[in-house]
């Protein structure tokens, strides 16, 4: 079943979790026996080995985005096209099928970052649109103003802080709109619960009931 690690320490129960690389770690309490602890990893093998499928296509590298006509994009889930256009005034449209961007240079550098300030705009004005009905959420349960908060994040969706402010990546505005109200709700979720514990996911359940394959669609996104 691949790498297991089993480390000991002052506890009652098992804790079997999947690193990233795959390796399963197994903390035990002092007094458990090997083959107890075993015949538990053993139950678990067909969630660790989910667990590992999921590692792996996030650890597949995807090969880079390019930015040229003809190259897919997507937004709110679906794809375009985009068509690149030599001129001064410089900008981008959406336009049926198509992302029509205009670009002094043809080069995909200065293309991406026409893109990248686009999808930033829309980003703002998408998550801040979904945003509206959390607050009303917020102070019937006594909470400060939800704050947004747009901020890059190489490998999350998004984070909330104590102080109310949700930072979503902008990337996110590429997800479907169903994915973008479950990253919201997960994070509002943390005002109430801190960590991933049951409290959280009782309410994440009755917040968006469907937020399984939300969670997993993000996962499998180009
Ligand atoms: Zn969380």
């Amino acid at each position: 079943m691949g790498e297991c690690v089993v480390k000991r320490a002052r506890r009652r129960t098992l804790a079997i979790s999947v690193l990233p690389d795959g390796t399963v770690e197994v903390v035990a309490p002092l007094g458990a026996a090997e083959d107890k602890i075993h015949e538990k990893v053993e139950k678990r093998t067909r969630w660790i080995l989910r667990q590992r499928r999921v590692f792996a296509a996030l650890n597949v590298k995807r090969p880079p985005r390019r930015y040229c006509t003809g190259a897919t994009h997507r937004y709110l889930g679906r794809q375009y096209r985009l068509k690149v256009s030599i001129g001064e005034d410089q900008g981008v449209k959406l336009r049926g099928a198509y992302l029509l961007v205009v670009s002094r240079s043809e080069a995909e550098d200065s293309v991406a970052a026409l893109v990248a300030s686009w999808m930033r705009e829309r980003a703002k004005e998408q998550f801040s649109k979904r945003f509206v009905a959390w607050r009303t959420w917020c102070e019937e349960r006594g909470l400060s103003e939800p704050r947004l908060r747009l901020l890059s994040m190489p490998k999350r969706w998004g984070s909330a802080h104590k102080n109310g402010t949700v930072a979503l990546n902008p990337q996110l505005v590429r997800a479907p709109s169903i994915c973008i109200d479950y990253v919201i709700a997960h994070e509002i979720c943390h005002r109430l619960h801190a960590g991933h514990g049951r409290g959280f996911y009782a309410e994440l359940n009755c917040l968006c009931p469907n937020w399984r394959q939300c969670k997993q669609r993000l996962e499998a996104m180009d």
